[in-house]
């Protein structure tokens, strides 16, 4: 029996976006034959490159696509060399989160494999964390209205919410009750001891978490945050945080368990998701057939995982985990990876041996 249809629409965007989107589309299309669900994927322009071609970085047809998707895969975007007269970057992947109301910025940490990390003493697994970044106010609420006063002054301000902090504190409990690690854990991570709006995230953060009693409640401050993440990453469960400390974190994280090419996420609303690489485009790489589709597979993976939950189909759960255990497999074999994991595979290579691996363990033929 066939099962449910899901409609997705495609955003390959930038520089290495839609190399790593290609690897990503035949590890979903592996897992959603093993567990007969239907994905139609539909592709549509993004990016600065779309901007150089018809004059806009996110035309009108692709933002329609995107509300009327079950969901929305994207690669990459922007081009250091394709600005705004203001000197900013193009980043309609960021506009998006606007336009569909995405306030959670999630970000699973996971480390694969012990020869992934810089640090010691590390097994697979032993990093297991989720970023959890407000994703549409902090820092980033002033994106492209910030004040630039004559060539004197120029002021970015930092937005808190009741209830934007509200909602993402909220989510950050359920999602360590979804995950249910022994002890589930929540950390507040902030700068109250010097910012007025951050002693206000603060404050919501404990309100909202005094209704989860069973959820253990840690506060740090970024700064210190920088530290025990090196130190101590074993010790963190979900951590929430405001927009712009969100976005620098993501990025101390993936260093933890093997780059940007390992890092996914999804960016959620009450209405619409985007899943898409922490990455960006690379360009330093780009073309060479070396980036690591890994980060976006797994988005897929968490895409499959979303539409189950929201849909009540556990096929499409079962796809999204079908694919997290073919990664794991692929890459327990030594010298497995990209050269980023410094392995030897190429970003083609890497991408087919994690369809096999989702078609050999469905009982298929592992043509690797
Ligand atoms: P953005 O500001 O758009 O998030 P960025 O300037 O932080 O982007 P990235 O494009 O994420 O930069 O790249 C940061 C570094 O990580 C670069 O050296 C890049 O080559 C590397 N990198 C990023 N993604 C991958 C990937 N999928 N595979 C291998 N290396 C990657």
């Amino acid at each position: 029996m066939r099962g449910r249809e899901y409609v997705i629409a495609v955003l390959p965007g930038d520089g290495i976006g839609p190399e790593v989107v290609v690897e990503t589309l035949k590890a979903l299309n592996a897992a959603a034959a093993a567990d007969g669900l239907r994905l139609q994927f539909s592709e549509y322009p993004c990016g600065a490159g779309c901007y150089l071609k018809c004059g806009t970085p996110l035309p009108q047809k692709t933002l329609a696509a995107c509300r009327q998707a079950d969901a929305v895969l994207l690669g990459a975007m922007g081009l250091p060399d394709v600005r705004w007269p203001d000197g900013t970057e193009m980043r309609p992947q960021v506009d998006l989160r606007f336009e569909l109301d995405l306030y959670a910025g999630v970000r699973p940490i996971y480390l694969f494999d012990a020869r992934h990390t810089p640090l010691k003493g590390m097994e697979r697994g032993s990093i297991d964390l989720v970023i959890l970044r407000e994703n549409v106010e902090g820092l980033f609420a002033s994106m492209n209205a910030g004040i630039r006063l004559r060539d004197e002054v120029a002021v970015d301000s930092m937005v808190i919410t009741r209830s934007g902090t509200e909602r993402v504190v909220r989510y950050a409990f359920e999602l360590a009750l979804r995950r249910g690690r022994q002890p589930m854990k929540v950390t507040c991570v902030d700068k109250a001891n010097i910012f007025k709006s951050m002693a206000f995230f603060r404050s919501i953060f404990d309100r909202i978490g005094a209704q989860y009693p069973q959820v253990e409640r840690e506060y740090a401050y970024i700064d210190a945050l920088a530290l025990h993440m090196v130190r101590r990453p074993a010790s963190f469960d979900v951590m929430v945080m405001e927009n712009m400390y969100g976005d620098i974190i993501s990025d101390l994280a993936a260093g933890l368990v093997g780059g940007m090419g390992m890092a996914p996420s999804g960016d959620i609303g009450d209405d619409a998701a985007v899943f898409q690489p922490s990455h960006g485009t690379a360009p330093d790489i780009v073309g060479q057939g070396t980036s690591n589709p890994v980060a976006t597979i797994l988005s897929g993976a968490m895409m499959l995982d979303w539409l189950g939950n929201r849909h009540q189909d556990p096929a499409a759960c079962q796809a999204g985990q079908r694919i997290r255990a073919a990664v794991r497999t692929v890459l327990a074999v030594a010298g497995s990876g990209t050269p980023d994991l410094r392995g030897n595979m190429s970003t083609g290579q890497m991408g087919d041996a994690v369809a096999a691996a989702v078609r050999a363990a469905a009982g298929g033929h592992n043509d690797a």
